[in-house]
């Protein structure tokens, strides 16, 4: 059987962009560009870029079938996660890697500043809402992390999340990460595969993309002057994502570190992970019962005899 595109991408080398659960981790040492390995650099930027196109368009058949699989069997849901800076990419993502996808078995869910409802639960409580049912691909646009990141560089925003006296000790944020790290143990356990990506851009690259938002009316509406002021705590930001990698990647749900400054790349590495993933739960279409052949014969008949 032909298997659409999954896993073209050599292992080795979506080996590297997973992220060793247990060992620290310094950004330092992934890449943010197209050429990550000898073999690429040496096959050069155009022919890298025509392949990964191909790799994206026979993924993107994967993936579709896949989700055909995953909701024909009924017993596993999917969530996709994406964290990264702004302008890393993660709504073309969305855009470019989920389509193609059955829009009824996925459901795509953006995380911003909490509201006052939110707030009056505990943090997980609105991720747990929009969780993928069985049978579900869901894709986080930012998701619970963003407590161990943007509430990590600016710690004054626990103030409006109305803790338990007491609990911000100096292991406040380590219980964070654990809580995290049982919740997703939880839904693993429970049939909910969970794939976490980190898009991984340059500061210069950012730049570059804030500018074209600045220089592109099409783009004016990206455009948010708290962009620029979070730009000011890259290093801080760095600092939390490494820690955040280092903690949260586990066994049962890995982060993979994904090199974003070229779209094209970062993109076909998530669609081909995402469809490798997939594969792996080992899902096959179910069997029919003797009963439904017998359904199946009887509605051949009737079609067959209508007038
Ligand atoms: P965007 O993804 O561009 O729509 O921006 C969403 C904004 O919401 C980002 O600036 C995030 O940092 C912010 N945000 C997301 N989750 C949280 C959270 N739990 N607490 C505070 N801010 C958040
Ligand atoms: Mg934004």
């Amino acid at each position: 059987m032909k298997r659409g595109g999954e896993g073209i991408i050599r292992e080795e080398y979506l080996k590297r962009l997973r992220v060793v659960p247990g060992k620290s981790v310094s950004l330092k040492n992934f890449g943010t560009g197209w050429a990550q390995s000898e073999e690429l650099k040496n096959a050069g930027k155009a022919a890298v870029k025509e392949r990964a196109a191909e790799i994206l368009e026979a993924n993107r058949q994967a993936l579709a079938e896949s989700q055909e699989l995953l909701w024909a069997n009924n017993t596993h849901a999917v969530l996709i996660i994406l964290q990264g800076m702004d302008t890393s990419g993660k709504d073309g993502i969305i855009r470019h890697v989920i389509t193609g996808m059955n829009p009824q078995g996925c459901r795509v869910s953006s995380f911003g500043v909490p509201t006052e409802e939110e707030l009056d639960h505990d943090f997980l409580w609105r991720h747990v809402l929009k969780l993928p049912a069985k049978g579900e691909i869901g894709v986080f646009n930012r998701s619970y992390y963003e407590e161990v990141l943007v509430v990590r560089v600016h710690p004054e925003l626990l103030e409006k999340q109305r803790l338990p006296p007491g609990t911000r000790d100096e292991e406040f944020w380590k219980r964070r990460y654990r809580e995290i790290n049982a919740f997703e143990r939880y839904l693993t356990e429970n049939g909910t595969k969970v794939l976490k990506f980190f898009l991984h851009i340059s500061k210069e690259e950012q730049k570059e993309r804030l500018m074209a938002r600045l220089e592109n009316e099409e783009k004016y509406w990206k455009f948010s002057l708290t962009d620029l002021a979070e730009r000011r705590y890259w290093n801080d930001y760095r600092e939390v994502y490494e820690t955040m990698l280092e903690k949260t990647s586990t066994d049962h749900a890995p982060w993979y570190v994904i090199p974003a400054d070229y779209k094209w790349a970062a993109r076909t590495l998530v669609a081909d992970l995402i469809s490798t993933q997939i594969r792996s739960l080992g899902l096959s279409y179910p069997e029919v019962s003797p009963q439904q052949m017998d359904e199946i014969r009887t509605a051949r008949r009737i079609l067959e005899n209508e007038e």
